[in-house]
Protein backbone atom coordinates (compact mmCIF):
# COMPACT_ATOMS: atom_id res chain seq x y z
CA UNK A 1 0.00 0.00 0.00
CA UNK A 2 1.19 3.30 -0.37
CA UNK A 3 0.63 6.11 1.10
CA UNK A 4 0.59 9.94 1.20
CA UNK A 5 1.74 11.90 4.36
CA UNK A 6 1.07 15.72 4.45
CA UNK A 7 1.93 18.63 6.98
CA UNK A 8 0.03 21.30 5.71
CA UNK A 9 1.46 24.96 7.08
CA UNK A 10 -0.17 28.05 6.38
CA UNK A 11 1.85 28.61 3.76
CA UNK A 12 3.95 25.49 2.82
CA UNK A 13 2.83 21.74 2.50
CA UNK A 14 5.42 18.52 3.51
CA UNK A 15 4.85 15.59 2.11
CA UNK A 16 6.27 11.97 2.11
CA UNK A 17 5.40 8.97 -0.81
CA UNK A 18 5.59 6.13 1.90
CA UNK A 19 5.30 1.95 1.24
CA UNK A 20 3.39 0.94 3.82
CA UNK A 21 5.10 -2.88 3.68
CA UNK A 22 8.67 -2.10 3.50
CA UNK A 23 8.07 1.20 5.02
CA UNK A 24 10.68 2.76 2.00
CA UNK A 25 10.38 6.43 1.43
CA UNK A 26 9.60 6.73 -2.41
CA UNK A 27 9.69 10.58 -2.24
CA UNK A 28 9.45 13.52 -0.41
CA UNK A 29 9.58 17.34 -0.82
CA UNK A 30 8.29 20.51 0.29
CA UNK A 31 6.38 23.01 -1.50
CA UNK A 32 6.58 26.96 0.34
CA UNK A 33 4.83 30.13 -0.27
CA UNK A 34 1.45 29.42 -0.98
CA UNK A 35 -0.64 32.09 -1.55
CA UNK A 36 2.61 34.29 -1.54
CA UNK A 37 4.32 34.88 -5.13
CA UNK A 38 7.66 33.01 -5.90
CA UNK A 39 6.16 29.59 -4.81
CA UNK A 40 8.82 26.49 -4.45
CA UNK A 41 8.53 23.01 -4.34
CA UNK A 42 11.33 21.03 -3.52
CA UNK A 43 11.43 17.35 -4.59
CA UNK A 44 13.10 14.26 -3.54
CA UNK A 45 13.22 11.17 -5.29
CA UNK A 46 15.86 8.61 -3.75
CA UNK A 47 19.19 10.79 -4.29
CA UNK A 48 18.29 13.13 -6.60
CA UNK A 49 17.01 16.86 -6.01
CA UNK A 50 14.36 18.28 -8.05
CA UNK A 51 13.35 22.28 -7.59
CA UNK A 52 10.34 23.94 -9.03
CA UNK A 53 9.32 27.74 -9.62
CA UNK A 54 5.45 28.32 -10.17
CA UNK A 55 3.15 30.38 -8.32
CA UNK A 56 1.03 28.77 -6.17
CA UNK A 57 -2.44 30.21 -5.29
CA UNK A 58 -4.01 27.86 -2.31
CA UNK A 59 -3.53 24.14 -0.62
CA UNK A 60 -5.56 22.29 -3.55
CA UNK A 61 -3.22 24.12 -6.35
CA UNK A 62 -0.38 22.93 -4.20
CA UNK A 63 -1.65 19.47 -3.81
CA UNK A 64 -2.31 19.44 -7.57
CA UNK A 65 1.57 20.24 -8.76
CA UNK A 66 2.88 17.56 -5.86
CA UNK A 67 0.78 14.62 -7.35
CA UNK A 68 1.48 15.92 -11.21
CA UNK A 69 5.54 15.56 -9.76
CA UNK A 70 4.54 12.43 -7.93
CA UNK A 71 3.04 11.18 -11.22
CA UNK A 72 6.00 12.44 -13.50
CA UNK A 73 8.16 10.00 -15.88
CA UNK A 74 11.23 11.66 -14.88
CA UNK A 75 10.22 12.63 -10.48
CA UNK A 76 7.76 10.22 -10.26
CA UNK A 77 7.33 7.21 -8.30
CA UNK A 78 4.00 6.23 -8.97
CA UNK A 79 2.08 5.48 -12.31
CA UNK A 80 -1.06 6.54 -12.12
CA UNK A 81 -2.92 8.46 -9.28
CA UNK A 82 -4.60 5.44 -8.02
CA UNK A 83 -1.59 3.86 -6.89
CA UNK A 84 -1.97 6.08 -3.68
CA UNK A 85 -4.42 4.09 -1.34
CA UNK A 86 -4.44 6.48 1.49
CA UNK A 87 -3.89 9.89 3.15
CA UNK A 88 -2.65 10.56 6.50
CA UNK A 89 -2.25 14.15 7.92
CA UNK A 90 -1.01 15.56 10.57
CA UNK A 91 -3.09 17.53 12.64
CA UNK A 92 -1.57 19.64 15.22
CA UNK A 93 -4.51 20.28 17.76
CA UNK A 94 -7.33 17.24 18.55
CA UNK A 95 -8.24 18.87 21.76
CA UNK A 96 -9.99 16.79 24.19
CA UNK A 97 -11.84 14.93 21.74
CA UNK A 98 -8.96 13.23 20.16
CA UNK A 99 -7.25 10.33 21.85
CA UNK A 100 -6.61 7.95 19.12
CA UNK A 101 -6.13 8.34 15.13
CA UNK A 102 -8.82 8.40 13.24
CA UNK A 103 -10.68 8.12 9.94
CA UNK A 104 -11.49 11.37 8.49
CA UNK A 105 -15.04 11.20 7.85
CA UNK A 106 -17.06 14.62 7.78
CA UNK A 107 -17.84 14.93 11.07
CA UNK A 108 -14.09 14.33 11.86
CA UNK A 109 -13.74 17.81 9.92
CA UNK A 110 -16.09 19.69 11.70
CA UNK A 111 -15.43 18.70 14.81
CA UNK A 112 -11.48 19.25 14.24
CA UNK A 113 -12.80 23.07 13.04
CA UNK A 114 -14.26 23.30 16.57
CA UNK A 115 -10.51 23.63 17.99
CA UNK A 116 -9.48 25.92 15.56
CA UNK A 117 -9.67 28.51 18.85
CA UNK A 118 -6.97 26.71 20.25
CA UNK A 119 -4.39 26.26 17.75
CA UNK A 120 -5.56 29.76 15.80
CA UNK A 121 -2.68 29.42 13.45
CA UNK A 122 -2.22 25.53 12.70
CA UNK A 123 -5.46 24.23 12.43
CA UNK A 124 -7.32 26.39 9.40
CA UNK A 125 -4.18 25.14 8.10
CA UNK A 126 -4.64 21.37 8.69
CA UNK A 127 -7.74 21.85 7.16
CA UNK A 128 -7.31 23.22 4.34
CA UNK A 129 -5.17 20.55 3.26
CA UNK A 130 -7.71 17.73 4.43
CA UNK A 131 -10.36 19.35 2.24
CA UNK A 132 -7.46 19.93 -0.71
CA UNK A 133 -6.35 16.11 -0.57
CA UNK A 134 -10.39 15.19 -0.38
CA UNK A 135 -11.20 16.76 -3.63
CA UNK A 136 -8.15 15.56 -5.46
CA UNK A 137 -8.54 12.00 -3.98
CA UNK A 138 -12.04 11.33 -3.43
CA UNK A 139 -11.77 7.76 -3.10
CA UNK A 140 -9.26 7.08 -0.31
CA UNK A 141 -9.68 6.95 3.34
CA UNK A 142 -8.25 9.62 4.72
CA UNK A 143 -6.59 9.51 8.21
CA UNK A 144 -6.02 11.94 10.65
CA UNK A 145 -3.17 11.86 13.29
CA UNK A 146 -2.83 14.67 16.18
CA UNK A 147 0.02 16.06 18.16
CA UNK A 148 -1.97 16.64 20.93
CA UNK A 149 -3.54 12.74 21.09
CA UNK A 150 -0.32 10.72 22.84
CA UNK A 151 -0.90 13.37 25.54
CA UNK A 152 -4.39 12.94 26.18
CA UNK A 153 -3.80 10.42 28.69
CA UNK A 154 -2.59 12.85 31.16
CA UNK A 155 -3.92 12.80 34.65
CA UNK A 156 -5.45 15.65 36.04
CA UNK A 157 -3.29 16.71 38.52
CA UNK A 158 -1.02 17.12 35.61
CA UNK A 159 -3.24 18.95 32.82
CA UNK A 160 -4.90 21.07 35.18
CA UNK A 161 -3.80 24.51 35.72
CA UNK A 162 -4.23 26.42 38.89
CA UNK A 163 -6.77 28.74 37.42
CA UNK A 164 -10.83 29.26 38.49
CA UNK A 165 -11.47 25.81 37.77
CA UNK A 166 -14.81 27.38 35.52
CA UNK A 167 -11.94 28.52 33.26
CA UNK A 168 -11.41 25.51 32.66
CA UNK A 169 -14.51 24.02 31.80
CA UNK A 170 -15.18 27.93 29.75
CA UNK A 171 -12.62 27.56 27.47
CA UNK A 172 -10.60 24.31 27.81
CA UNK A 173 -7.56 26.14 29.40
CA UNK A 174 -5.05 23.33 30.37
CA UNK A 175 -1.67 21.64 29.08
CA UNK A 176 -2.51 20.08 26.25
CA UNK A 177 1.20 19.16 25.21
CA UNK A 178 2.80 18.99 21.02
CA UNK A 179 5.04 16.65 19.68
CA UNK A 180 3.22 13.68 20.80
CA UNK A 181 3.81 11.38 17.57
CA UNK A 182 7.19 12.51 18.15
CA UNK A 183 7.36 11.49 22.16
CA UNK A 184 5.40 8.09 21.30
CA UNK A 185 7.47 6.98 18.55
CA UNK A 186 10.95 7.45 20.29
CA UNK A 187 9.87 5.98 23.51
CA UNK A 188 8.45 3.16 21.74
CA UNK A 189 11.73 2.48 19.74
CA UNK A 190 13.85 2.96 23.22
CA UNK A 191 11.59 -0.32 24.47
CA UNK A 192 12.49 -2.05 21.56
CA UNK A 193 15.90 -1.46 22.14
CA UNK A 194 15.76 -2.08 25.62
CA UNK A 195 13.92 -5.71 24.35
CA UNK A 196 11.26 -4.94 27.50
CA UNK A 197 7.47 -4.24 27.36
CA UNK A 198 7.04 -0.33 27.20
CA UNK A 199 4.18 -1.14 29.34
CA UNK A 200 7.20 -1.66 32.00
CA UNK A 201 8.78 0.79 31.34
CA UNK A 202 9.63 4.66 32.54
CA UNK A 203 11.16 6.49 29.93
CA UNK A 204 11.55 10.58 29.70
CA UNK A 205 11.75 11.66 26.19
CA UNK A 206 13.15 14.77 24.54
CA UNK A 207 12.65 16.46 21.75
CA UNK A 208 14.97 19.01 21.29
CA UNK A 209 14.62 21.28 17.73
CA UNK A 210 13.87 24.69 17.35
CA UNK A 211 10.56 23.91 19.09
CA UNK A 212 11.18 21.83 21.92
CA UNK A 213 9.43 19.43 24.64
CA UNK A 214 9.87 17.16 27.36
CA UNK A 215 7.24 13.61 27.97
CA UNK A 216 7.25 11.71 30.96
CA UNK A 217 6.27 8.19 29.59
CA UNK A 218 4.96 5.58 32.06
CA UNK A 219 3.87 2.24 31.27
CA UNK A 220 3.62 3.73 27.55
CA UNK A 221 0.98 6.33 28.47
CA UNK A 222 2.30 10.22 28.32
CA UNK A 223 1.83 11.14 32.15
CA UNK A 224 3.57 15.10 31.47
CA UNK A 225 4.39 17.19 28.83
CA UNK A 226 6.76 20.41 29.13
CA UNK A 227 4.68 22.36 26.68
CA UNK A 228 1.23 23.31 27.59
CA UNK A 229 -2.05 25.15 26.69
CA UNK A 230 0.01 26.41 23.81
CA UNK A 231 3.36 25.53 22.47
CA UNK A 232 4.78 28.25 24.33
CA UNK A 233 5.26 26.62 27.80
CA UNK A 234 8.31 24.52 29.10
CA UNK A 235 11.65 24.49 27.86
CA UNK A 236 13.68 27.34 26.85
CA UNK A 237 13.62 27.00 22.43
CA UNK A 238 14.72 29.00 19.59
CA UNK A 239 13.12 32.04 19.82
CA UNK A 240 10.33 31.02 22.11
CA UNK A 241 10.70 31.78 26.26
CA UNK A 242 9.56 28.72 27.66
CA UNK A 243 8.33 28.89 31.17
CA UNK A 244 8.25 32.91 33.15
CA UNK A 245 6.59 34.27 35.50
CA UNK A 246 2.80 35.15 33.83
CA UNK A 247 2.65 38.86 35.48
CA UNK A 248 5.33 39.39 33.33
CA UNK A 249 3.16 39.79 30.37
CA UNK A 250 0.67 42.44 32.09
CA UNK A 251 4.08 44.44 33.84
CA UNK A 252 5.45 44.61 29.31
CA UNK A 253 1.56 44.83 28.38
CA UNK A 254 1.51 48.36 31.13
CA UNK A 255 5.30 49.49 30.92
CA UNK A 256 6.36 48.97 27.24
CA UNK A 257 2.85 49.46 25.82
CA UNK A 258 2.26 46.67 24.53
CA UNK A 259 -0.99 44.55 23.45
CA UNK A 260 -1.59 41.41 24.52
CA UNK A 261 -0.94 40.22 20.62
CA UNK A 262 2.50 41.55 20.91
CA UNK A 263 3.55 40.08 23.64
CA UNK A 264 2.44 37.20 22.45
CA UNK A 265 4.87 37.63 19.72
CA UNK A 266 7.08 38.28 21.18
CA UNK A 267 7.67 35.61 23.64
CA UNK A 268 6.89 33.32 20.54
CA UNK A 269 9.08 35.29 18.00
CA UNK A 270 11.86 37.45 19.93
CA UNK A 271 12.22 35.36 23.35
CA UNK A 272 14.43 31.70 24.09
CA UNK A 273 18.26 31.77 22.46
CA UNK A 274 17.06 34.52 19.79
CA UNK A 275 16.18 37.09 22.93
CA UNK A 276 18.86 35.86 25.11
CA UNK A 277 21.82 36.50 22.52
CA UNK A 278 20.40 39.73 22.13
CA UNK A 279 18.72 38.89 18.46
CA UNK A 280 21.77 37.22 17.45
CA UNK A 281 21.04 33.62 16.83
CA UNK A 282 18.19 31.24 17.29
CA UNK A 283 20.01 28.45 15.42
CA UNK A 284 21.75 26.15 18.30
CA UNK A 285 24.50 24.93 15.73
CA UNK A 286 25.34 29.21 15.76
CA UNK A 287 25.16 29.31 19.31
CA UNK A 288 26.97 25.62 20.32
CA UNK A 289 30.18 26.93 18.68
CA UNK A 290 30.30 29.91 20.71
CA UNK A 291 29.61 28.69 23.55
CA UNK A 292 32.02 25.82 23.34
CA UNK A 293 35.09 28.44 22.97
CA UNK A 294 33.44 30.43 26.20
CA UNK A 295 32.07 33.23 23.91
CA UNK A 296 30.04 35.04 26.95
CA UNK A 297 26.59 35.53 25.66
CA UNK A 298 26.12 32.41 23.81
CA UNK A 299 27.63 30.83 26.56
CA UNK A 300 25.64 31.89 29.11
CA UNK A 301 22.48 31.16 26.60
CA UNK A 302 23.43 27.84 26.42
CA UNK A 303 23.79 27.32 30.17
CA UNK A 304 20.10 28.28 30.70
CA UNK A 305 19.33 26.52 27.77
CA UNK A 306 20.41 23.18 29.53
CA UNK A 307 19.89 24.01 32.88
CA UNK A 308 15.92 24.42 32.48
CA UNK A 309 16.17 20.98 30.21
CA UNK A 310 17.51 19.25 33.00
CA UNK A 311 15.21 20.88 35.52
CA UNK A 312 12.57 19.24 33.66
CA UNK A 313 14.11 15.58 33.35
CA UNK A 314 14.78 15.76 37.25
CA UNK A 315 11.06 16.96 37.74
CA UNK A 316 9.84 13.84 35.61
CA UNK A 317 11.92 11.45 37.10
CA UNK A 318 10.24 12.41 40.30
CA UNK A 319 6.31 12.78 38.63
CA UNK A 320 7.00 9.26 37.90
CA UNK A 321 9.04 7.93 40.98
CA UNK A 322 12.07 6.44 38.92
CA UNK A 323 13.58 6.56 35.45
CA UNK A 324 14.51 3.55 33.22
CA UNK A 325 15.65 5.74 30.28
CA UNK A 326 16.13 9.26 28.80
CA UNK A 327 15.80 9.65 24.86
CA UNK A 328 17.25 12.40 23.28
CA UNK A 329 15.71 13.14 19.59
CA UNK A 330 14.87 15.95 17.14
CA UNK A 331 17.38 18.43 15.36
CA UNK A 332 19.72 19.13 18.21
CA UNK A 333 18.60 15.98 20.65
CA UNK A 334 19.96 13.91 17.90
CA UNK A 335 22.70 16.03 16.84
CA UNK A 336 24.35 17.42 19.59
CA UNK A 337 27.20 15.77 22.04
CA UNK A 338 27.71 19.23 23.42
CA UNK A 339 23.98 19.53 24.92
CA UNK A 340 23.79 15.80 26.05
CA UNK A 341 26.55 15.66 27.82
CA UNK A 342 26.49 18.89 29.78
CA UNK A 343 22.44 18.14 31.13
CA UNK A 344 23.57 14.53 32.09
CA UNK A 345 27.13 15.08 33.56
CA UNK A 346 26.36 18.68 35.01
CA UNK A 347 23.16 17.52 36.30
CA UNK A 348 21.85 14.09 36.46
CA UNK A 349 24.66 11.83 38.03
CA UNK A 350 23.00 11.32 41.12
CA UNK A 351 20.44 9.85 39.33
CA UNK A 352 23.23 6.90 38.99
CA UNK A 353 23.52 7.86 35.22
CA UNK A 354 27.01 8.22 32.98
CA UNK A 355 27.59 8.91 29.38
CA UNK A 356 30.05 7.33 27.08
CA UNK A 357 31.70 9.84 25.85
CA UNK A 358 33.15 7.59 22.56
CA UNK A 359 29.45 6.65 22.20
CA UNK A 360 28.60 10.51 22.71
CA UNK A 361 29.85 11.37 19.93
CA UNK A 362 26.88 9.80 17.39
CA UNK A 363 24.42 12.29 15.31
CA UNK A 364 21.32 11.46 13.95
CA UNK A 365 21.77 7.80 14.18
CA UNK A 366 20.02 5.14 16.91
CA UNK A 367 22.26 4.23 19.58
CA UNK A 368 22.56 3.75 23.51
CA UNK A 369 25.04 6.26 24.67
CA UNK A 370 25.04 5.68 28.63
CA UNK A 371 27.95 3.45 29.77
CA UNK A 372 27.22 -0.12 30.17
CA UNK A 373 26.85 0.42 33.73
CA UNK A 374 24.16 2.98 33.69
CA UNK A 375 21.56 2.55 35.86
CA UNK A 376 19.36 4.85 33.56
CA UNK A 377 20.17 4.17 29.69
CA UNK A 378 20.60 7.12 27.55
CA UNK A 379 19.58 6.55 24.08
CA UNK A 380 19.60 8.87 20.62
CA UNK A 381 16.90 7.65 18.79
CA UNK A 382 15.55 10.40 15.08
CA UNK A 383 12.32 10.85 15.36
CA UNK A 384 10.05 9.69 12.25
CA UNK A 385 6.69 11.67 12.50
CA UNK A 386 5.90 10.66 9.11
CA UNK A 387 6.53 7.17 9.74
CA UNK A 388 4.12 6.98 12.69
CA UNK A 389 1.63 8.49 10.72
CA UNK A 390 1.60 5.87 7.77
CA UNK A 391 1.63 2.82 10.16
CA UNK A 392 -1.37 4.53 11.68
CA UNK A 393 -2.93 5.36 8.40
CA UNK A 394 -1.96 1.69 7.26
CA UNK A 395 -3.29 0.28 10.28
CA UNK A 396 -6.90 2.14 10.45
CA UNK A 397 -7.30 0.88 6.53
CA UNK A 398 -6.25 -2.75 6.42
CA UNK A 399 -8.45 -3.06 9.92
CA UNK A 400 -11.04 -1.14 8.57
CA UNK A 401 -11.33 0.71 12.05
CA UNK A 402 -12.53 4.43 12.71
CA UNK A 403 -10.39 4.90 15.60
CA UNK A 404 -7.26 3.64 16.61
CA UNK A 405 -5.84 3.61 20.39
CA UNK A 406 -2.22 4.71 20.79
CA UNK A 407 -1.87 3.43 24.54
CA UNK A 408 -2.76 -0.19 25.65
CA UNK A 409 -5.60 0.29 28.63
P1 LIG B 1 11.99 22.04 14.11
O1 LIG B 1 11.43 20.80 13.45
O2 LIG B 1 11.45 22.32 15.47
O3 LIG B 1 12.02 23.26 13.24
P2 LIG B 1 14.49 20.56 14.09
O4 LIG B 1 14.12 19.35 14.84
O5 LIG B 1 14.76 20.45 12.64
O6 LIG B 1 13.51 21.76 14.39
O7 LIG B 1 15.81 21.15 14.81
C1 LIG B 1 16.40 22.35 14.39
C2 LIG B 1 17.51 22.68 15.35
O8 LIG B 1 18.46 21.63 15.36
C3 LIG B 1 18.27 23.96 15.00
O9 LIG B 1 18.43 24.79 16.14
C4 LIG B 1 19.62 23.42 14.56
O10 LIG B 1 20.64 24.32 14.85
C5 LIG B 1 19.75 22.18 15.41
N1 LIG B 1 20.81 21.32 14.88
C6 LIG B 1 20.85 20.69 13.69
N2 LIG B 1 22.04 20.07 13.52
C7 LIG B 1 22.77 20.32 14.63
C8 LIG B 1 24.09 19.98 15.07
N3 LIG B 1 24.90 19.27 14.31
N4 LIG B 1 24.47 20.42 16.31
C9 LIG B 1 23.67 21.16 17.07
N5 LIG B 1 22.42 21.53 16.71
C10 LIG B 1 21.98 21.12 15.51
Amino acid sequence: MKILVINCGSSSIKYQLLDAASENVLAKGLLERIGISGSKLSHRKGEKKYEFEKDIADHTEGLELIIEVLQSEETGVVKNINEIEAVGHRVVHGGERFASSVLIDDEVVSEIEANNFLAPLHNPANIEGIVAAKKILPSVPHIGVFDTAFHQSMPESSYLYAIPYDLYRKYKIRKYGFHGTSHRYVAERAAVMMERPLKELKIITAHIGNGASVAAVKNGRSVDTSMGFTPLEGLVMGTRSGDIDPAIVPFLQEQEGLSAGEVNDLLNKESGMYGLTEGRFSDMRDIEERAMKNEPTCKRAHDIYEYRLAKYIGAYAAAMNGVDAIVFTAGVGENSPYLRANVIDKYLGYLGISIDVEKNKIRGKETMISTTDSKVKVFVIPTNEELVISRDTSRIVKNGLKELKLWEE
